[in-house]
């Protein structure tokens, strides 16, 4: 196999749906130990199950991981079950309520913020020493096309995905002379669980209507998966700092 991720200790975070868990297939199916992180424990649970089944090495840690004890948790199981952390997979995320800035109240813009980029944050910076001690470490982020555009979401959503751009771009950049790799997929619409929860005449849906023209076909988590995969592995050895669309060509109109 050309990825080299055989063995390769791979924490994946929201991997007990959509993207986050056919980014956990994909990993197994490449002989990687994966450590499915999730809220969700009905799910995760699952997920492990699969990974099992297919012959796969997997265990899952239930948790909110906007909570520091979670992120702890995440770090410390895998390092005394796997010995280390090769690969890290940002990718649990949440949606907003479609509303624009004035309607965004503080509970919206802090829950949305935490969870998709404090808590990314925390997980990475607590994963970092085993991640550079690894000698291939390389660290994937879920952004969004809105991490590209103010068009694809409300303003909490939007302003934490361009939120993720700016942190992987940073550990591109101070990471890179020790041989860390930070990269991210930012997918355009994809089908998985997650929701969209409008909020009571938030102008989301509408004003964003008028800009969905150029959209495009949607994507299977599967397809966001496999650009995961391609990053995080050997044969994406020199990329290092980039953001790959995954869009149907949106990010290109
Ligand atoms: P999903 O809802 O199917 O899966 C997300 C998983 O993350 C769920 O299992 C959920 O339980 C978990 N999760 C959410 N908050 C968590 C928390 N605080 N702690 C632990 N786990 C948590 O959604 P998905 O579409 O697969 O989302 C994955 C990522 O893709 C997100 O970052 C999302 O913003 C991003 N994304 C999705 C789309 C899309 O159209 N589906 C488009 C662009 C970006």
């Amino acid at each position: 196999s050309t990825t080299g991720l055989e063995g390769r200790r791979v924490v994946i975070t929201g991997a007990g749906s959509g993207i986050g868990r056919a980014a956990a297939l994909k990993f197994a199916a490449e002989g990687a130990r994966v450590v499915v992180a999730d809220l969700d424990a009905e799910r995760a649970k699952s997920v492990v199950a699969e990974v099992e089944q297919g012959g796969g090495s997997a265990f899952a840690v239930v948790g909110d991981l906007s909570d520091p004890a979670v992120v702890e948790e995440v770090v410390a199981r895998t390092v005394a079950h796997f010995g280390g952390i090769d690969v890290l997979v940002n990718n649990a995320g949440i949606m907003d309520r479609m509303s624009a800035a004035g309607e965004t109240d503080d509970a919206e813009w802090e829950r949305v913020l935490r969870v998709n980029l404090t808590a990314p944050f925390l997980l990475t910076r607590a994963a970092l020493p085993h991640l550079l001690e690894s000698g291939h470490g390389a660290i994937v982020f879920t952004a969004s096309e809105a991490g590209l555009r103010g068009s694809a979401a409300g303003a909490a959503y939007t302003t934490s995905k361009h939120g993720v751009v700016g942190l992987m771009k940073s550990l591109a950049v101070m990471y890179r002379e020790q041989g860390l790799r930070t990269n991210a997929i930012a997918p355009g619409g994809t089908a998985t669980n997650i929701t969209v929860d409008a909020a009571d005449g938030a102008r989301g849906p509408a004003t964003i209507g008028k800009y969905m023209a150029n959209v495009g076909k949607p994507a299977q988590a599967d397809e966001q998966a496999a650009a995961i995969l391609f990053l995080a592995s050997d044969a994406a050895s020199n990329i290092n700092g980039a953001l790959l669309p995954v869009d149907n060509g949106w990010a290109a109109v």
